[in-house]
């Protein structure tokens, strides 16, 4: 049976190919795709890779129809991860039978199966799991209870909070035709924690790969992907890739770091380990431990990332902007959004709340363990300021030059001050120092920055999903188990990395909502699911607060 006979009619279609190779096959699936007048609306391709660093990859493709996955792990590894119901699967050269059971966890019914080299104890553990062979393949059948799939939803979203957060998710819910209102108390985007001037992207290292390092660097190549696709940083917004150097703190993170990197993982376009005298001859000052370069690390201005996300959207976007503090009802089977004056200024079936700090003061999420840590910024004349080729950080972070600003921070305080201090400024001033080793650096200039306030979760990760209703949680202890609110998902908790984080929470959120395979590992999905406070809360533990910086691990 020809593929294009088996995807007729549907609304999404999905392929598993166990070698994307070239990408060749790929891109004749996409090109009958396009040739085809009863194609599905949405085509996904989930294909195994080796050219990658570890984990899943999302691959922004010019069609809003199609999405590529790339997964870079083994067989077994990619299936037990995966969030997928292949429509139909291509089977290269595998080894052994130990997928075939995961395989057919996932697989749809009626799915198709294609494959090249499989061996007789291969087939009959195939057949014995329910692939029934035939003159040209195998079709997929089993009586075993299958989860239902996620209806069609309704395609009508309010997103509350107009930083990297909401922009992110209004631009990625619009790709998929949603109609998005999207909602803000200021007159304009970004004037909370999204109005820096710079913010720096990199990716994080650890020596165990843990967690937060695969998260972090999936979001920060999701991020470099999508920015690419809105037209490039320094083009379709401001900012720069002009590389970050993360020193070393002393001696002992230099080794850890001199150990990462001798096992040889990491693509040096990703991060590259510089012995001292490199990273002197790159920077032009002291680099005694040497140092970390991510040579597509840099800097950019959030505001302008939240206007070129929203101008992605198109006429699906309405803006509500100026609203005041706006507080959310539940009226019928929708969410009503009304403003500080009490109007009605928007209703849906879903609402995402992406409202940094806000969402400490907003009913359904004030159960959420989110803190508000304050953050200054220091501004800096070029006078004033080291010129520097490239994001200079440690403990703290110092800009390039841009439109006459070196932007340097920034400052941990549990206060909720919002006016720019003066000590403040002088503990940035005094990492500067330590940064550039120069005792004199800043000397004399004025009291100059911001002032914002992140939203930070215990574990520092985001939340992003279906929002837990703590008063009926229950006594479960599994995610999947835990009530919810109806309709409401949280986009929160982006702590310091806002913007690696915004795209690709966007991204697994949209996916979540339309019951797409999603773009990360099932592992780390439940690493950001609000709902994991609800467990923990049970369990009783307690997370303080880690004293981490806006860019270091
Ligand atoms: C000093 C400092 C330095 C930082 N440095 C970096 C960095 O170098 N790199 C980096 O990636 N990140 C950095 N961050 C973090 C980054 O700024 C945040 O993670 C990011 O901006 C969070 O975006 P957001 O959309 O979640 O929140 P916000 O930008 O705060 O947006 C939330 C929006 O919701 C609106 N809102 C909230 N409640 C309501 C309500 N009830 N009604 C109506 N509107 C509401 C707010 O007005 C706000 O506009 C830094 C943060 C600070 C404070």
């Amino acid at each position: 049976m020809h593929l294009q006979d088996h995807w007729r009619d549907r609304a999404r279609y999905t392929v598993f190919d166990s070698d994307h190779g070239d990408g060749s096959r790929f891109a004749a699936l996409v090109e009958a795709w396009r040739l085809d007048p009863q194609r599905p609306a949405h085509l996904h391709v989930v294909a195994l890779t080796d050219s990658l660093q570890p984990g899943f990859h999302r691959i922004p493709q010019p069609d809003h129809g199609v999405t590529l996955d790339l997964i870079a792990a083994p067989l077994d590894t990619a299936l037990a991860e995966l969030n997928a119901h292949p429509d139909f699967i291509y089977l290269h050269s595998v080894q052994g039978t130990t997928f075939v059971r995961p395989l057919a966890r996932l697989t749809a019914l009626g799915a198709r199966l294609e494959s090249h080299g499989l061996d007789d104890e291969q087939r009959a553990a195939l057949a014995a799991q329910g692939f029934v062979f035939d003159g040209d393949g195998a079709t997929f059948s089993t009586r075993k209870p299958r989860l239902p799939s996620t209806p069609e939803p309704e395609r009508r979203a309010l997103v509350l909070g107009a930083g990297v957060a909401g922009c992110a998710a209004a631009a990625r819910l619009c790709a998929r035709g949603w109609q998005v209102t999207l909602i803000e108390r200021h007159p304009q985007v970004a004037m909370e924690a999204s109005g820096n001037l710079a913010g720096i992207f990199m990716p994080l290292l650890s020596r165990d790969d843990n967690i937060p390092t695969r998260l972090t660097r999936a979001a920060y190549l999701y991020a470099l992907r999508l920015w690419a696709q809105l037209g490039g940083i320094g083009r379709a917004f401001d900012g720069d890739m002009c590389g970050v150097l993360q020193l070393s703190r002393d001696a002992g993170h230099a080794a850890v770091s001199r150990a990462i990197a001798s096992d040889g993982k990491l693509p040096p376009d990703f991060a590259r380990w510089l012995e001292p005298p490199e990273a002197e001859a790159l920077l032009g000052l002291p680099a005694p431990d040497g140092g970390w370069l991510f040579p597509q690390g840099g800097w950019a201005r959030p505001g302008s990332v939240c206007e070129a996300l929203l101008a992605s959207c198109g006429d699906l976007l309405t803006r509500r902007f100026g609203a005041g503090e706006v507080s959310l009802e539940r009226m019928g089977d929708e969410w009503l959004a009304r403003g500080a004056d009490g109007n009605a200024i928007g209703q849906a079936p879903t609402v995402v709340l992406a409202s940094g700090a806000g969402a400490r003061h907003m009913a359904q999420s004030a159960d959420l363990p989110l803190q508000a840590l304050r953050g200054q910024v220091t501004h800096l004349a070029p006078e004033h300021a080291p010129q520097l080729p490239l994001v200079l950080c440690r403990e703290a972070y110092l800009t390039p030059s841009a439109h006459g600003v070196t932007c340097a921070g920034a400052t941990y305080d549990l206060d909720a001050d919002p006016q720019l201090r003066a000590a403040s400024q002088q503990e940035n001033v005094a990492r500067v120092r330590g940064l550039v080793s120069d005792p004199q650096a800043a000397a004399g200039a004025p009291l100059a920055g911001r002032v914002g306030f992140r939203c930070v979760a215990p574990d520092r990760l985001p939340l992003v999903g279906r929002l837990p209703d703590f008063a009926a949680a229950g006594a479960t202890e599994r995610l999947r188990d835990v009530a919810r609110h109806s309709g409401l998902y949280g986009l929160l908790g982006y702590a310091s990395r806002g913007l690696i984080w915004a795209p690709l929470a966007a991204e697994l959120l949209a996916a979540q909502l339309e019951g797409e395979p999603l773009p990360l590992e099932m592992a780390l999905v439940d690493a950001l699911d609000p709902a994991r406070f609800v467990l923990r809360a049970r369990r009783n533990s307690r997370h303080p607060v880690p004293n981490d910086s806006d860019i270091g691990p």
